[in-house]
């Protein structure tokens, strides 16, 4: 008997924090890395009494987020309470949206390497309340409620994808867009920006899904890309040895590169979801939803399709540009200032981006756009070689220099003057006078060497193109005196 092929299907669960000034119900800061237990109140507290008051501006920017990613904004949704028992968790429920989530039915298009583009569908999008957080030290552990009640959407996605590199594809394509739209700082690593994943195997042609596996808080690109893998793996042993996979949580040891059992999955009815007799329904109304679809900037899609497209640079160089507003931004700022597209796409994808520092929605950026416009412009007239642009460039990152102050200051800028460069080939053959008489003979080759004696002699700062011509003139005509 032959084994079967299996296929997997990959759906993730992202949890995004918006980025408002307070949190979702109260008026604490959501500010992250605040000393623990100083951003809380009754309010988040969970403390009896205290009653939750929707922030506007969340909502706002969910709907900006669904709105972004293609889906309806359902006029009417309903707040829930989901209830379990945590330590960071101090009312006993979180609040989320349950049936009722406030935008539905949205995709998003991934570029998968050597399988071009895929829509991966999102089921919804919903509003609820991060939870505390538990810090485990040995012997003890403590809770830091800073971040009980700041708000997330979920992003729920359809089951689409089939490996964990498209899952990684997907996540980054999700975070620019979320980025972009300017709701979401894309942090991973302080967990602004997290993902779970649901992970099934099937035999290929089987139609209902496999059991399915949660992979809880991978927390860096990779870690999705790799976590999924291994767990596809370790479903297909599983399932080639005769055995059946377990409905589960599992977590992900980049130590080892495996998969671990964390707890059986609980059920929908575990939490008892019921309506939170303390939040009104949320509408929301068309006006509202016009207002913020007149104000989306160009999605990272729609960019990189235009630079493609209109600016003709690779798709490669087209993503590096749209990972960042801020860089594309700058990018953009450089063609105004009469940058050529291809060079400045080059240089700002590599040399630029080397020297940035992105902050979540900020990026710091070590020179002006308009400076590295001119600096290309140097390069083109010849006046500087590439080399020698990188080493100005270098000068002037962080001193606010302009490329032509850098020049001088350096002395770099290129010989251009044809009888200087003339003087220089004459001293050169006339120092070389074996060689010359060789190259007479025939020996073209030497030309190279000529060449290279003549840039020595200039500090490297002759135009290269100039020599060539002006020392077979040199050469030649000495040739033809008697
Ligand atoms: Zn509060
Ligand atoms: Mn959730």
């Amino acid at each position: 008997m032959s084994t079967p092929t299996f296929e997997a299907t990959i759906g993730l669960e992202v949890h995004a924090q918006l980025l408002t000034r307070t949190k979702l119900f109260c008026g604490c800061e959501a500010t992250f890395g605040a000393p623990p237990n100083t951003h809380v109140c009754p309010v988040c507290l969970g403390l009896p009494g205290a009653l939750p008051v929707l922030n506007r501006e969340a909502v706002r920017m969910g709907v900006r987020a669904a709105r972004a990613l293609g889906l309806t904004i359902l006029p009417r949704s309903i707040f829930a309470r989901k209830n379990y028992f945590y330590p960071d968790l101090p009312k006993g429920y979180q609040i989320t949206q349950y049936d009722r989530p406030f935008s539905e039915d949205g995709a998003l298009e991934i570029a998968v390497p050597g399988a071009g583009p895929k829509i991966a569908r999102i089921q919804r999008i919903h509003l609820e309340e991060d939870a505390g957080k538990s810090l485990h030290e040995p012997g003890r552990a403590r809770v830091d409620l800073n971040r009980a009640g700041v708000p997330l959407i979920e992003i729920v996605g359809h089951p689409d994808l089939s490996s964990g590199e498209e899952a990684a594809i997907y996540l980054r394509a999700l975070r620019d867009v979320l980025v972009c739209v300017g709701v979401n700082d894309g942090n991973l690593e302080e967990g602004s920006f997290r993902c779970d994943a649901n992970v099934s195997i099937r035999p290929v042609g089987r139609a209902d899904l496999g059991a399915r596996v949660e992979l809880k808080n991978l927390n860096s690109f990779r870690f999705v890309e790799r976590a999924i893998g291994s767990e596809i793996a370790r479903q297909r042993a599983v399932l080639e040895t005769g055995g059946t996979i377990a409905q589960e949580t599992r977590g992900w040891d980049e130590a080892t590169g495996t998969t671990f059992a964390m707890r059986s999955k609980e059920e929908a009815h575990d939490s008892r979801y019921f309506p939170d007799p303390d939040l009104p329904p949320l509408d929301i109304d068309l006006a509202l939803v016009r207002e913020i679809d007149r104000a989306l900037p160009e999605l990272p899609a729609a960019k990189r399709a235009r630079y493609m497209d209109s600016l003709g640079l690779p798709r490669q160089a087209a993503e590096v540009l749209t990972s960042h507003p801020r860089l594309s931004a700058f990018y953009e700022d450089a063609l105004a200032a009469g940058a050529d597209p291809v060079k400045a796409a080059n240089f700002v994808g590599s040399e630029v981006l080397r020297e940035a520092r992105a902050h979540g929605l900020a990026m710091d950026l070590p020179v002006r756009a308009r400076h590295v416009a001119r600096l290309l412009t140097l390069v083109e007239e010849g006046t500087i070689s590439g080399k020698q642009a990188k080493a100005v460039f270098a000068r002037m990152c962080g001193t606010g220099k302009t490329p032509d102050d850098v020049v001088a200051e350096l002395g770099l800028s290129q010989i251009l003057d044809p009888d200087e460069i003339r003087r220089l080939c004459v001293a050169v053959v006339a120092a070389n006078e074996k060689s010359a008489i060789a190259w007479r003979a025939g020996k073209k080759a030497l030309l190279g060497f000529f060449v290279g004696q003549v840039m020595k002699a200039s500090s490297g700062r002759a135009n290269p193109a100039l020599v060539n011509e002006i020392l077979v003139q040199v050469l030649s005509t000495v040739a033809e005196e008697p």
